[in-house]
């Protein structure tokens, strides 16, 4: 089975459906980010979190339209679903936003463990959609690859991000 995808015809077919299947779950899942992302830039405390929020809005509407662009190399229309994992994760951050004070620390390592695991999420979907689309374009896994590795970076920065945050509380509690 060198090629799953041309070993046998039906698999073939399956594959790409598949994989048509979780393109529009991650596709779904950008959209429901865009909408979440300005609640949770209004939410932060740090005025750097809520520009993190801020550019990575402008990030996901960008790989919103690499999606787009995949679709249409697909000869396919466009098509979101709604994606249950993502919706998940966007109702825990609201959760976290319940649950602590306006304008503490606590607040905002809170919203960045909750973007983090969003996208973890998303790393997770794209390095699967990437390795699908290895067999069947290169120039789609090309642009999966991209928004992979922005994703990643993404994360990074959050992980820093939160180090800075809970080493200045740590700091302010010993002079406390
Ligand atoms: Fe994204
Ligand atoms: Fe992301």
């Amino acid at each position: 089975m060198k090629n799953p995808f041309t070993a046998l015809k039906k698999d073939k077919l399956v594959l790409i459906d598949l994989f048509k299947e979780e393109l529009r779950d991650i596709y779904g899942a950008e959209q429901q980010l865009a909408e979440a992302l300005p609640r949770m830039k209004e939410a932060a405390t740090s005025q750097d979190l809520a520009l993190a929020f801020e550019d990575h809005l402008q990030v996901t509407q960008d790989q919103i339209k690499r999606l787009e662009k995949v679709f249409e190399l697909l000869n396919e229309k466009p098509d979101s679903k709604k994606c249950k994992g993502v919706a998940g994760l966007i109702a825990e951050a609201e959760e976290v936003i319940k649950e602590t004070t306006e304008g503490t620390a606590t607040r905002d390592v809170g919203l960045i463990i909750s973007a983090q695991k969003v996208e973890h999420y998303e790393i997770a979907a794209y390095g699967s959609l990437r390795q699908l689309a290895m067999s069947i374009s290169s120039e789609i896994s090309a642009l999966l690859e991209e928004t992979l590795q922005e994703e990643k970076e993404t994360d990074m920065l959050l992980s820093n991000l939160a180090d800075m945050m809970i080493n200045a509380d740590a700091q302010k509690e010993d002079q406390d």
